[in-house]
């Protein structure tokens, strides 16, 4: 076997495909968000950032900055152990009293991502209910897929947001397995939404439990910022809300919260969150700060969609092909990979906007395209730079324009 062969030729398949991932260098500017100064070959220029999930620009806030430094004096680097074993610090359990509250449940339970929260939660309510079946909705992110694998479960998959589809799959089961029905509120590749109540409808029906994946949303829907759940007033019928700390909340870390006996349960059986050490005191007071600052300032959310819905106006009648996006998230489709790929290399070379190119596997193939996320500090002549690049871009490589 000649393994550098090997991994040489998986690479160059990705690069004759178009698809092969280069990172962009940046260098984030506190204060000064969504600019940031971006390192390559030794010269360092301005970029705008307009794909961020930093929704809301709270990576940069102070309250959260101050609380993440006072943490650091007072507590130290490293939370120095698992949970179970010294790991566990102050600054946790005050983050997950927040989150239960935040979400109107019992209690939560906080996992070092995202990603591990959903991993970890999927992968013990299917290895642990009695012959459990998990229902995943085909476009459901990978953390949640890698989950019901790992779990060994048998899944069925419904179609995307279609609860007919769903019932019909629990209809044809036995009534008596133990059975899970996951799904997202915010797709974020699409920009669509799930319809949640009618989901929980089909789910009572058949004494099913729900695990809905709102990482797209914590922060931005809903009163209180806990969600497109809370925003359709659907939030007490949903079993488990899983989130991130990472995206509108500006931090990093992940959550699930339930009932007080399900989180009791995935913190006694959960691998992903028992082996592995706390998340850092520090991360935790910062997200704290985040939480309670989000919960309270609606204003946040109404400049974040006023952004959104501006972005999404401009660009149509510029005459560029906005996909059908019902919240926050401003996809633009290009349509093909290698072309993607040029389009935000002559975006960042030509006019210093960086926007990161989707392609295959996160998108099916054909679909291809730039996915602009406006937060509340993109401003008017932000805008402006944009819009006039996109264009310039769209004609110099000749992309197909709006129907
Ligand atoms: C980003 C993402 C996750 C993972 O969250 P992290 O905190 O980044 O690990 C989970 N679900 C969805 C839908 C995501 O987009």
């Amino acid at each position: 076997m000649d393994y550098d062969r090997f991994f040489h030729d998986k690479i160059q398949a990705l690069k004759n495909e178009g698809r092969y991932r280069i990172f962009a260098d940046l260098e984030r500017k506190c204060g000064h968000f969504p600019s940031a100064v971006r390192h390559e070959d030794n010269a360092l220029s301005d970029v705008t950032v307009w794909c961020s999930n930093d929704y809301l620009g709270m990576g940069q806030n102070r309250l959260v900055r101050d609380a993440m430094v006072a943490a650091i004096d007072s507590c130290g680097a490293g939370a120095g152990g698992t949970r179970n074993i010294s790991g566990t610090n102050h600054y946790h359990v005050l983050l997950e009293e927040e989150l239960a509250s935040l979400h109107g449940k019992e209690a939560a339970l906080l996992f070092t991502s995202g990603y591990v929260a959903n991993m970890t939660a999927l992968s013990t309510l299917g290895a642990q209910l009695p012959n459990c079946i998990l229902y995943s909705d085909s476009l459901n992110h990978n953390s949640m897929i890698e989950g019901i694998r790992h779990s060994r479960a048998d899944k069925r998959i419904f179609k995307h947001n279609d609860p007919g589809d769903l019932d019909r799959l629990l209809a044809a089961d036995d009534p008596n397995a133990a059975k899970v029905v996951i799904f997202e509120s915010v797709y974020s590749m699409d920009g669509d939404i799930a319809p949640i109540g009618e989901i929980c409808d089909v789910a009572e029906k058949y004494n099913a439990i729900t695990f809905l994946d709102e990482v797209h949303a914590v922060g931005m829907y809903g009163p209180n910022g806990a969600g497109v759940a809370e925003r359709d007033g659907v939030m007490g019928r949903v079993d488990i809300v899983q989130g991130t700390l990472g995206k509108a909340l500006g931090v990093i870390g992940g959550y699930i919260t339930a009932s007080a006996d399900l989180v009791d349960f995935v913190r006694s059986y959960g691998d992903g969150f028992i082996f592995t050490t706390a998340l850092p005191p520090a991360i935790a007071a910062g997200a704290l700060a985040s939480v309670r600052h989000v919960r309270k300032t609606q204003e946040l959310r109404d400049r974040h969609q006023e952004r959104s819905e501006t972005l999404k106006r401009r660009l149509k009648d510029a005459g560029l092909p906005v996909m059908p996006s019902v919240c926050h998230i401003v996809p633009v489709l290009v349509g093909d990979a290698a072309l993607c790929k040029q389009a935000s290399d002559l975006l960042l070379e030509q006019h210093r906007i960086y926007v990161q190119p989707i392609n295959y596997p996160t998108v099916p193939k054909g679909t291809e395209r730039l996915r602009l996320t406006p937060c509340p500090l993109h401003d008017d002549a932000m805008m402006d730079e944009l819009v006039d690049a996109l264009v310039d871009v769209w004609r110099v490589l000749s992309l197909q324009r709006a129907a």
